[in-house]
């Protein structure tokens, strides 16, 4: 137990290649997509390994060039990676610091609609536990933003970081849903296996904007007036919320650093939270950025739970 606590303080990366086949939700696109242990301070890079030149993409909020419907980010050269937050999401919850994600196309591949299949490949490979210190980010002043019935905030905590999210849906299935998680305690499984979801009627509008061309129910939820169309239905009583909660994670790993502080959102996505970012750190004084050493580190920060499953 002694060596785990330890070795929480530093940074982690995976122990062994993943590869990973699949399509994009939004182009419909077959993709592979490798993810390869790095070294410290490397950090989350996406490599475009379809193209030969200018291929790195940092998913860093400043790098965020569309939020309709997924997150999408690229580098000075144009070249982009797009829906990249549940995989952002997996590494967020599970601790993963480095990475270099290598892909043959623009889209990350949907899976299942969720960040199950990422969560579970990750877990099998395992953690490898490097001897460089972790930094977080520590926020110092509460940031809020609202638009019209959409708001976020995020504020200061002392010691944990956690997720407040509320959904309000017309419809009779989704209807109001609100959970709250804490990144570092809880057993986050139930988050990275809630799948995205989609009304049917929306379809029609998601094809308009050119979007959603390789979504099925085979990676997404679907209801139709009363009914969910997937034969299987839900995974869990609150799989809505759980995959905003999921979103909400990976597009906050877009800050770069873990974050200890307190967030609520009620009906935002991944603009609400990329602005959210964008405001934060105009300012300064709204937080710290701190390299975590063993003394300082709360009982808390163990992400323990987290861990537990990995081992
Ligand atoms: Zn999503």
């Amino acid at each position: 137990m002694y060596i785990l606590n330890v070795s929480i303080l530093t940074q982690k990366t995976i122990s062994e290649r993943i590869s990973y086949s699949g399509i994009g939700i939004h182009t419909g696109e077959k993709v592979n997509m490798n993810i390869l242990p790095a070294s410290p301070n490397t950090g989350i890079v996406f490599k475009r390994i379809d193209i030969k030149e200018n291929n790195l993409i940092y998913p860093l909020y400043h790098n965020v060039v569309d939020t309709t419907l997924c997150t999408t980010v690229a580098n000075d050269f144009g070249i982009k990676v797009s829906t990249i937050e549940h995989l952002m999401g997996a590494f967020y919850g599970i601790g993963i610091d480095n990475a270099i994600v290598e892909l043959d196309s623009q889209e990350a591949p949907i899976m299942d609609g969720s960040a199950k299949v990422f969560y579970e490949s990750i877990s099998k490979a395992g953690v490898k536990f490097s001897d460089q210190p972790i930094k977080i980010i520590k926020i110092n002043k509460e940031v809020k933003l609202k638009y019209n019935d959409k708001f976020i905030s995020i504020n200061k905590s002392n010691i944990t970081s956690d997720i407040e999210f509320e959904i309000k849906y017309k419809n009779n299935v989704i209807k109001n849903q609100k959970n709250k998680i804490n990144i570092f305690e809880d057993d986050l499984k139930v988050i990275f296996n809630s799948r995205t979801f989609c009304l049917y009627e929306d379809i029609e509008k998601l094809k308009k904007l050119n979007l959603g061309k390789g979504g099925n129910l085979d990676n997404a939820i679907v209801i139709k007036d009363n009914k969910i169309l997937n034969e299987s239905g839900l995974r869990n009583n609150l799989e809505f919320v759980n995959h905003k909660i999921l979103d909400c994670m990976g597009d906050l790993f877009l800050s770069g650093y873990k974050i200890i502080g307190s967030l609520k959102c009620s009906q935002g996505g991944h603009r609400l939270t990329h602005e959210l970012l964008k405001e934060l750190f105009k300012d300064q004084n709204n937080y710290s950025l701190i390299e975590i050493k063993g003394k300082q580190l709360p009982h808390i920060f163990t992400n323990y739970q987290n861990l537990k499953s990995i081992a």
